[in-house]
């Protein structure tokens, strides 16, 4: 009942011909019927991106947002200038966001507002860090920002979310959780969320992020409460995205 999603975070990288690149592969794609994909490139290039995507499976997605819709904001980008750019989803509470741009839960939830408010799904991201899970704190880590959010949502915002467990530790250093380590948080989550509500629970679709590649993504995608997967080094690689696509 879950359709899976794969989401590639670009982070800053990435090139025009890199947009091109995907467009052609994934226009020729087989994947699994019943799958999302979506490419979060750098700003720039969403607009080639939405022309060279069109008539693949590949959605567009932002890694960051404005809360507000305009203003004197220099540097800034809004959900609704995104959404004219045929975005679909957006980031909020990325780690690198919230470690190298301080952003706190309530920054992050007014990032995850603002998406929602203009019809783009919000891809929450949650996770400890290493001295977190060496201290037992995983789990109080990522159930407190998740919760921070979902507590402030209205029912019926918090069915539209999807929540990606990132432990810091596994980002972009080749050290993935094992899936055995991923399911059990992401269990937790679920289970958390069931305590609010079963239905929305149920439903909730839940990502893995941290060094997922072509070559792990099976063994995590078949964990049982592992709906799809946040891609960051693997994404920029066109046959690795390829080949976690069709893992899912
Ligand atoms: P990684 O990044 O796959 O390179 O670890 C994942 C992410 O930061 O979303």
């Amino acid at each position: 009942m879950r359709t899976p999603l794969i989401a590639g975070n670009w982070k800053m990288n990435g090139s025009a011909a890199l947009v091109e690149e995907f467009g052609h592969a994934f226009a020729e794609a087989r994947l699994p019927a019943s799958l999302d994909v979506a490419v979060l490139p750098p700003f720039p290039y969403l607009d080639a991106a939405r022309r060279a995507f069109e008539g693949t499976p590949l959605r567009l997605g932002a890694q960051t947002l404005n809360p507000l819709h305009s203003g004197a904001h220099t540097g800034e980008v809004s959900g609704r200038m995104l959404r004219e750019f045929g975005v679909e989803y957006a980031l909020a509470g990325h780690s690198e966001r919230r470690q190298l741009y301080r952003e706190g839960d309530e920054a992050v939830l007014d990032r995850l507002l603002a998406a929602l408010n203009v019809g783009i799904t919000p891809i929450l991201c949650v996770g400890e860090t290493l001295e977190e899970r060496d201290a037992g704190q995983t789990m109080d880590v990522v159930l407190r920002q998740v919760g921070y959010v979902m507590a402030r949502l209205e029912p019926d915002q918090r069915s539209r979310v999807v929540i990606a467990y990132e432990p810091v530790w596994a980002i972009g250093t080749g050290r993935t959780a094992t899936p055995q380590q991923a399911q059990e948080v992401m269990a937790g989550i679920r289970q958390y969320q069931a305590g609010f509500d079963r239905e929305l629970a149920a439903g909730l679709r839940l990502l893995y992020g941290g060094s997922m590649n072509a070559s792990n993504a099976a063994e995590l995608l078949a964990q049982p409460d592992i709906d799809g997967g946040l891609v960051g080094g693997a994404s920029l690689k066109v046959d690795d995205f390829l080949a976690i696509c069709q893992s899912a």
